[in-house]
């Protein structure tokens, strides 16, 4: 039997690559804490009294994410949010009856809501409405159910007094997503990325991911470790052919491997480096403008917001933006 290098009593049972440590289940789920709770610390993500409403997947994330935070501040302050995307062949039902259980016993208060009754068009009717009109798929449905599911999280934020918005995204979604950025050198978006950019409407709740320190690797250890139940089925609209994000995961995956401990380095590098520009940002006081159609708040120099547009494109009164 292997000791855990860290309480040097209990069995190991993880290999944590980027430390090089053995630990035990305690140890190991100890560190994890103490990661998410430095981001927030360190980010004031969370401050004492806050209510936090948490986007519940169904996943491996979503469920560590619940778990430590019941862990580091106040349940009964604590929201779960599940949004049934409304696609046939992927049934949600037993995963949210999991959650909720799962929920209960954190003692989370925990809601059920659906793209299709808050926003009038499910994943499903969304790509039907396109094939009526164009014959072929243009949008993809990730593109459609991600910004749903942004903006339900957004309303029920609002409507619940929530002070921020959490969501389960891991070190490696982190990473990704600041790559994606900088190689589409979307600098707006790079700033907004950053833990401590402000939201600039009186209408959009923080949003905060607390797990951005840790990888995946280790969110899904963890749920394993707790037997979580992971979904079987998976969604029909998968995206299968390479997209850009599945081709940097293998190239990162593939540099952890030759030098572990890279994604960390890495967040830890380009926080440190736009700090100063988001705090710059922050003090140029910038307020979206409201889209003309349903009053959320907007990308500047744009008249309808994202999901408006898109709407508007499968029903027929604009046309896709090349
Ligand atoms: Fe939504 Fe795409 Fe995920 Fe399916 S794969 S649930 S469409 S984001
Ligand atoms: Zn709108």
């Amino acid at each position: 039997m292997t000791k855990c290098d860290r309480c040097k009593v209990r069995e190991a049972i993880v290999f944590q690559h980027h430390t090089g440590l053995r630990l035990c289940k305690e140890c190991f789920m100890d560190d994890l804490r103490q990661r998410v709770l430095q981001q927030v610390r360190k980010y004031r993500m969370i401050l004492p009294g806050d209510r936090v409403l948490v986007g519940v997947s169904g996943g491996k994330d979503s469920y560590v994410l619940l778990k430590i935070l019941s862990e580091i501040h106040d349940s009964s302050k604590i929201i779960g949010v599940m949004i049934e995307e409304g696609i046939r062949g992927y049934n949600r039902s037993e995963v949210f009856n999991y959650m909720k259980r799962i929920c209960n016993a954190l003692n989370i208060d925990c809601i059920l809501t659906s793209i299709k009754e808050e926003l009038g068009y499910s994943v499903d009717d969304f790509m039907e409405l396109q094939l009526k009109k164009f014959g072929r798929i243009e949008i993809s449905a990730c593109t459609y159910c991600g910004i749903a599911r942004r903006r339900i999280l957004n309303i029920y934020a609002r409507r619940y007094g929530a002070d921020k918005v959490a969501t389960g995204h891991n070190l490696d979604d982190e990473v990704q997503t600041y790559i994606i950025n900088i190689l589409r050198g979307d600098i707006m978006r790079l700033l907004q990325l950053h833990p401590l950019s402000n939201v600039h409407s009186k209408l959009l709740v923080k949003r905060i991911k607390p797990l951005r320190a840790v990888y995946e690797y280790e969110t899904a250890f963890a749920a394993y470790l707790d037997n979580f139940r992971f979904q079987e089925s998976e969604c029909p609209y998968i995206v299968q052919r390479p997209t850009l994000r599945a081709r940097l995961r293998e190239v990162l995956n593939e540099l952890e491997r030759v030098k572990p401990g890279t994604q960390l380095r890495f967040l830890q590098e380009i926080d440190m480096l736009l700090e100063p520009f988001v705090e710059t940002q922050n003090r140029n006081n910038l307020t979206l403008p409201l889209c003309t159609r349903c009053g959320e708040p907007t990308a500047p120099g744009r008249k309808l917001c994202k999901f408006c547009e898109l709407i508007d494109t499968v029903i027929g009164m604009t046309n896709i933006e090349a």
